[in-house]
């Protein structure tokens, strides 16, 4: 294994039911030298810093909805990367649908609800001194982003990668939810977040190397209780594989039902009927080595 090598972390691998091993969604894709955050669910900052990632190494984030097992460590997240800055960091870009600008000006913007706390960061004699000895330099800067409510379409590009976003069916219209292709020189990866069947993803993830799809319980007990509109099951996990033709899928957002000792087993030779490519169901805290 190479830390050069491209890679996926996986830092959360849950739903909002906290599970003893999952709680919450995050991960990191490496790319060449660029480190990009796809979704901020609980203790995405502890679990980056577990995998031997730190917060000033990301570069760009993107949330794909507002639930809060996506979202719940933006502030952690935001804080940590400024306060452990030294000024030599990219300006951490930051994407999502809206209300992601609405909802980090009131995090920590101005006056934000975590104002306070950068404010006497920024002006307190003795952290003022542990930025200095951080590497930093006075006067402190405040909090900088470049934050953008996204659609459709191409988000962001450089020369190293490209992130176009589709909309899924999740809980409209209360939240908007997106998913992410990520197309590198080397391969592509795309993360479904959370949505139930849709029609727009086949073509979307067509070809892709890596599907990276949430997978709440097992199929028959979602068709049966009415939880599969709106979310995926392991079939529908299965038909999204099959239909893009992907090379590798990646089972994750998995709750607790499939948590349980040899439930996965299950999960997965039920989705081997559907689909024959490689499955890996996802846990956290790790590394995936990529193409
Ligand atoms: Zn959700």
């Amino acid at each position: 294994m190479s830390v050069r090598e491209d890679a996926l972390y996986i830092l959360g691998s849950g739903t909002p039911t906290p599970a003893k091993t999952r709680f919450g969604t995050a991960y990191v894709l490496k790319t060449g030298d660029d480190y990009l955050l796809i979704d901020c669910g609980p203790a995405a900052t502890y679990k980056m810093v577990k995998c031997d990632l730190w917060p000033t190494q990301i570069d760009a984030l993107f949330l794909t909805h507002h639930h809060f097992d996506h979202n719940a460590d933006l502030p952690c997240f935001l804080l940590c990367r400024w306060d452990q800055s030294t000024g030599d960091e990219n300006t951490l870009q930051v994407f999502g649908p809206p209300p992601t600008e609405r909802m980090i000006e009131k995090l920590i913007g101005e006056e934000g609800a975590y104002c306070d706390d950068w404010k006497a960061r920024v002006g307190a004699p003795v952290s003022q001194s542990v930025h200095k000895n951080r590497g930093g330099s006075l006067p402190r800067p405040v909090p900088n982003l470049d934050v953008r409510d996204i659609d459709e379409g191409t988000v962001a590009e450089n020369r190293h990668w490209k992130v176009t976003a589709a909309s899924m069916h999740h809980v409209e219209p209360w939240l908007k939810s997106l998913a992410y292709r990520i197309d590198t020189p080397k391969g592509s990866i795309v993360f479904t977040g959370d949505t139930g069947p849709c029609k727009q993803l086949p073509g979307f993830a067509l070809d892709t190397d890596v599907l990276v799809v949430n997978c709440w319980n097992h199929q028959h007990i979602m068709d049966n209780d009415g939880e599969a509109p709106g979310q995926t099951g392991t079939l529908d996990a299965a038909r999204f594989a099959a239909e893009s033709k992907a090379s590798t899928l990646i089972l994750t957002h998995t709750g607790p039902d499939l948590c349980v000792p040899g439930s996965s087993e299950k999960a997965i030779a039920d989705i081997s009927g559907v689909y024959s490519g490689k499955i890996i169901f996802g846990t956290e805290e790790t590394r995936l080595d990529l193409w």
